[in-house]
């Protein structure tokens, strides 16, 4: 298992099919086939993280 944002293969496994990640300091697991990214806040609780728009948008503006 790869970490779908920075690639390291530093990623541990979280519950059944949740990932956490060490590079990033997120968790994610998919859902039918979807990506979904967590991040932990100053108090261990999981906040989904909206998908990062590609680069390429945000030059615009
Ligand atoms: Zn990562």
């Amino acid at each position: 298992m790869e970490c779908p944002i920075c690639g390291t293969r530093d990623v541990g496994r979280v519950g059944q099919q949740g990932f956490f990640c060490r590079e990033c300091c997120v968790e994610f697991t998919w859902k039918k086939g979807q990506l979904v990214l967590y991040r932990p806040d100053e108090e261990g609780e999981l906040i989904p993280v909206e998908p990062i728009p590609p680069a390429s948008e945000v030059m615009g503006t």
